[in-house]
């Protein structure tokens, strides 16, 4: 795979945002830990930070609504 430094950083290990590497993780606030700790319920992530499953390398975060919203509804069973 081509590297190329314009499209986006890529992390330690080299992998960018877009591949199988790089996860969604939701990052809450305070008050997103309380909710989740106190009530069981999945808080609205604050943002969504993109990090590297290999190297824990954070490559940006997104503040996307879409993003949040998807992070945000309940699992089908
Ligand atoms: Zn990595």
């Amino acid at each position: 795979m081509k590297k190329d430094p314009t499209n986006g950083r890529t992390c330690y290990c080299g992998h960018r945002r877009g591949d199988p590497a790089i996860h969604e993780e939701p990052e809450y606030s305070m008050w997103g830990w309380i909710v989740l700790s106190m009530f069981g319920v999945t808080p609205r992530p604050h943002h969504i930070a993109f990090r590297c499953a290999y190297c824990r390398e954070e490559l940006g975060q997104s503040r996307d609504p879409r993003l949040l919203a998807r992070r945000t509804t309940p699992r089908a069973a």
